[in-house]
């Protein structure tokens, strides 16, 4: 079985007065842990227990019953009645931080001694133990009832007693196959939320290798990310080369256009104030705007990535490693524009990667090197060029593509796109079995020459891949396409 985590952030609706409580609460939460982490502190054998035996011993050492009338550093010196759960919570949140604090102070004294042994000077510093807590209170179970979809009964103290209250919910509603854990209060934007971890168990989707070794009809929904228009094109092909469906997923020139502008904004007041006013108000909020239309873009292409991979029953998702940032000349709102361009592809991946895995799907990436420039159908290098243009040599960037050695002609994201697949299956097909030709380097070829041309090609072997059956038919703007394609706006 595998599982997979994640946080459903509700907003809590109460009255003013309660804001007080859940402050108090979360204060004495804290004095709880930090007073626990002084308790291991005096205690540090306690660490090499598991934490289920560490609870035990630090509730001995603290909380006074029948069988243990004068504990050693008695809990009720913070606070009388504190509840045993509220008292657990906090144990563990104080566990964790020693654990971490010990674990690096461990290391610290192991390389200073090793420092001293080689008869080198030392002069890094000593982690230190936290000297304020600030965590959010966690309530187990016991400090809170009643949850329905739209409220929950909390126990929380008012800084005299402890008080049940009912508080509304409002935001995402829990999903139905999820196992949930124990939320936590939590202060963020003026006001107090509920964050509740989710679990989801599913069966474990095995290796990416048994996928597409033992099945030829293993479908992989391949990605190839762009900084233009379609900010992802993804195809459905099977690992024996069928190709079922194409999606074009837009939006990009409207992103780039509202972030060149926000960029151009902050730029202008830059040169009035003379400074790099990164820390001022005005700038600070049109960075906070660009940020999250970045990465709510980021969300929505990666959930209709996902979508789309499901929708036609793909096991694995391929992209391409991101490469390196090529820097664009020009205006500070050009560079800044395509830096920030680059990093969302970064962002698309990791959210597509953490999304398909809780729906039971795997995640790849492959080498990048000239997927734009190699034909999916025959391996030979693709002219690429512009509407209007005359189909030879490359174009960056442009969105069509002609292969010269083979006639097929199309989008050239949409080839990028299988190609990328075609990469996942060929890294582990048996390499003595010949692999496809890699295309020769061309001259003004990316700039990383040198390491391009590899031994293999020189090889006219027969491509080991089946050649990608889209070709001739699938002329860009012509015709109906073989398999499904969409086109999107996000
Ligand atoms: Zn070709």
């Amino acid at each position: 079985m595998a599982k997979a985590t994640k946080t459903i952030r509700q907003s809590l609706g109460y009255q003013p007065a309660h804001a007080a409580w859940f402050a108090a609460t979360k204060d004495l939460f804290n004095q709880v842990a930090a007073f626990y982490f002084e308790v291991i502190a005096a205690h540090e054998k306690v660490l090499d227990c598991s934490n289920k035996e560490a609870l035990t011993l630090l509730e001995t050492l603290t909380h006074a019953t029948q069988k243990n009338p004068t504990p050693v550093m008695p809990l009720e010196a913070i606070g009388e009645d504190i509840p045993a759960m509220f008292r657990r919570a906090a144990i563990h949140a104080a566990l964790g931080s020693a654990r971490s604090f010990y674990s690096l102070l461990r290391k610290w004294k192991k390389r200073q001694e090793q420092a001293q042994a080689k008869g080198k000077k030392f002069t890094e510093r000593p982690p230190v133990p936290p000297r304020s807590w600030n965590k959010s209170a966690t309530l187990y179970a016991g400090q809170w009832k009643e949850r329905t979809r739209s409220s929950i009964v909390l126990k929380v103290w008012t800084g005299t007693c402890w008080s049940w209250i009912k508080v509304r919910i409002t935001g995402r509603e829990l999903p139905e196959d999820v196992e949930m854990g124990s939320p936590s209060l939590i202060w963020r934007g003026n006001q107090w939320w509920l964050h509740t971890p989710l679990e989801k168990q599913f069966a474990s989707p095995g290796t990416i290798e048994k996928h597409v070794t033992t099945n030829t009809q293993t479908k992989m929904c391949a990605v190839d990310l762009n900084l233009h228009e379609h900010l992802a094109v993804c195809t459905i092909q099977t690992v024996e080369g069928t190709i079922l469906a194409t999606t074009f997923i837009g939006g990009g020139r409207r992103i780039s256009g509202f972030r060149k502008k926000q960029l151009g904004r902050i730029a202008h007041n830059r040169r009035k104030t003379g400074t790099i006013a990164e820390g001022e108000q005005d700038n600070a909020d049109l960075w906070r705007k660009i940020n999250n239309v970045d990465e709510s873009i980021s969300h929505l292409v990666s959930a209709r990535i996902v979508q789309f991979a499901k929708q036609h029953g793909a096991t694995i998702l391929v992209f391409e490693h991101l490469g390196h940032l090529k820097p664009e000349k020009g205006k500070y709102s050009r560079r800044g524009n395509s830096k920030r361009a680059f990093w969302m592809k970064g962002r698309i991946f990791k959210y597509a990667k953490y999304k398909a895995y809780s729906e039971g799907l795997l995640t790849s990436r492959v080498n990048p090197r000239n997927t734009s420039r190699e034909c999916a159908r025959c391996h030979s290098l693709v002219a690429r060029y512009k509407q209007g243009q005359s189909a030879e040599g490359y174009t960056s960037g442009a969105p069509l593509v002609l292969c010269p050695q083979c006639g097929m002609k199309g989008n050239a994201d949409r080839n990028a796109s299988l190609v990328i697949g075609q990469r996942l299956v060929k890294r582990y097909q048996n390499p003595l079995q010949g692999k496809p030709p890699t295309p020769p380097l061309v001259e003004g070829a990316e700039k990383s020459a040198g390491v391009a041309v590899c031994q293999d090609a020189k090889s006219e072997e027969e491509p080991s891949l089946p050649e990608a059956r889209h070709a001739d038919r699938n002329e860009h703007g012509t015709g109906a396409p073989q398999d499904s394609t969409s086109q999107e706006e996000i």
